[in-house]
């Protein structure tokens, strides 16, 4: 094992480091496929033993009976040591995922900044005083579910870990992480930041291991009370199942096939740079990924050209350089998924106007690089703009009108996030107000506030995570009645 890469080879399990026992999990470096680290991952003997720890925790009067502003302190302490750490939970997150140091840096201060956020949140958050209909005084008041768990993906680890950690802890919960068994280092690293917090031990365990395994125990368990998932739309659809059985409350953020939209009013070099920066950055691999580009028909041709232009001036290259703007793809099995997607847009009688192809020469030949794609001709019903393709591929579309546009954006089974550039304000309200998108960015795209609302519709999943709400999402309501006449209840007083 490579000591740089995580100190070591030991899960966070109810407070304590121990060695897994469930299968190994290899990570290796996608810029040259180097090894970073073989884990010994979860077995569903760890999953019920940080069950039971977590069950004791969050009953134990120590965590149960603090007050919110006690109990944000810790999430105070959490974030700040995230923030101490950045620099290492940076460079493990870039090995892992093979993600940009300058990306994976603002992932692990969007973490820090989540439990920053929802620490502030949990000190000025109120109960209800709702309006009575007698002589009483009801409230409506918000307590804890008990033990909850967060399954996360691989393509943003520290942040997605974060929204579902910090809102579950504030709410005075106990939480369980599962991440990706593609990026399982990232999780070490926040149970280390956590354990540096000093938050009460079997709060929150780290379970790295098989989704089908580790995940399906987590989700099916009796005593886990919540679970909210970050994935695929097949895995959400499957969980969803399974928690419908225990009728248990899920949140789930699905996949995306976003829509931006150009017009030919727009700012076409704010047009070209939002395009490019919500397909490409990331190496496309984001759920909110701009993939089905519509642009207004009188620009079509020039738009596309320009975009093709600068498209090719991005520089594709390894992690640690700072110059780098698309990054290798995850690891070899996702890369050939990419590849199928284009062979299938290229069968389906699509145009590769750049790209489609992995670039050559020796900086590149270890790694699981991926040139940027442009892909025109093929119409909003093509595979191509149905399916998630995960990477950095773009489909293009010409425009008419405006009821043309909003059919071809809407005429899909995701509705995650959505772009518009133009430099007519009332039609980009109006627009915005048409598509059935969780997210609307106008003149701009994949920029992101903790305190405002996300998730999708249709299937790219239900339930908001973020915002003062995020915590709510993690408590049982709870009405109180309390009877101000002190009089025996007028029904059975005759009986007295
Ligand atoms: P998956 O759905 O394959 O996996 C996501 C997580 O679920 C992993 O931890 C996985 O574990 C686990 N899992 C898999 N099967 C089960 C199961 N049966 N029961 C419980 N857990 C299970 O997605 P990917 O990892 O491939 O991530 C990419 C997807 O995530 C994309 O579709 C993307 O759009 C979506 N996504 C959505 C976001 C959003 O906010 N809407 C944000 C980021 C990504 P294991 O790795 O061990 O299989």
């Amino acid at each position: 094992m490579d000591q740089n890469v995580i100190a070591q080879d030991k899960l966070y399990i109810g407070g304590e480091w121990r060695r897994g026992r469930g299968a190994d999990i290899t990570s290796n470096f996608p810029a040259d496929g180097s090894h970073n680290a073989t884990l010994p991952g979860a077995s569903l003997e760890d999953v019920d033993l940080a069950i039971e720890r977590a069950q004791d925790a969050v009953n134990d009067p120590a965590w149960r009976k603090l007050l919110p502003h006690e109990r944000a302190t810790y999430l105070y302490r959490i974030a700040e040591s995230i923030a101490r750490h950045a620099d290492r939970i940076s460079h493990v997150q870039s090995r892992d995922t093979g993600k940009t140091l300058s990306e994976t840096r603002a992932l692990a201060m969007s973490a820090s900044g989540t439990f920053r956020y929802m620490a502030a949140a949990l000190e000025t958050m109120e109960d209800t005083l709702t309006p009575p209909r007698g002589n009483y005084l009801t409230m409506s008041v918000y307590e804890p579910l008990g033990v909850t768990a967060g399954i996360t993906p691989w393509n943003s680890p520290i942040a997605s870990d974060a929204q579902k950690v910090a809102p579950a802890l504030a709410a005075g919960n106990a939480i369980l992480l599962k991440p990706s068994s593609w990026s399982p280092l990232v999780c070490l690293e926040l149970a280390r930041v956590i354990e540096e917090a000093g938050l009460p031990k079997g709060l929150f365990s780290t379970l790295p291991g098989a989704g089908s395994i580790v995940g399906e125990r987590i989700v099916t368990h009796k005593a886990i009370k919540k679970v909210s998932f970050t994935g695929g739309t097949a895995t959400g659809r499957d969980i969803a199942r399974k928690a419908a059985g225990k009728l248990m409350p899920v949140s789930l953020e699905l996949g995306g096939k976003s829509p931006t939209i150009v017009f030919a009013d727009a700012d076409l070099d704010l047009a070209v740079a939002g395009v490019m920066f919500g397909i490409f950055s990331s190496t496309g691999q984001s759920c909110i990924a701009g993939s089905r580009l519509f642009v207004e028909r009188s620009i079509y041709d020039a738009f596309v050209a320009k975009l093709v232009a600068a498209t090719e001036r991005l520089k594709v290259g390894h992690p640690f350089e700072a110059t780098t703007q698309v990054a290798p793809l995850i690891r070899p099995k996702h890369r050939d998924e990419v590849e199928d997607h284009v062979a299938k847009a290229r069968a389906d009688g699509g145009k590769v106007l750049t790209g489609g192809e992995r670039p050559t020469g020796s900086d590149y030949k270890d790694g699981t690089y991926y040139r940027p794609t442009i892909i025109a001709g093929l119409g909003n019903d093509s595979r191509l703009c149905r399916e998630e393709v995960f990477g950095p591929v773009l489909a293009v579309l010409p425009f008419d009108n405006e009821g043309d546009l909003i059919r071809q954006s809407n005429d899909n089974d995701y509705g995650l996030a959505s772009g518009i550039y133009t430099r007519d304000f009332p039609k980009a309200w109006r627009i915005a107000r048409s598509l059935d998108t969780g997210t609307v960015w106008i003149n701009t795209y994949k920029q992101f506030s903790i305190s405002t609302p996300f998730g999708g519709t249709k299937d790219s999943g239900v339930g908001r995570e973020k915002g003062r709400d995020g915590i709510r999402a993690w408590m049982a309501q709870k009405s109180v009645y309390c009877d101000l006449s002190q009089a025996p209840h007028p029904w059975a007083k005759s009986a007295l």
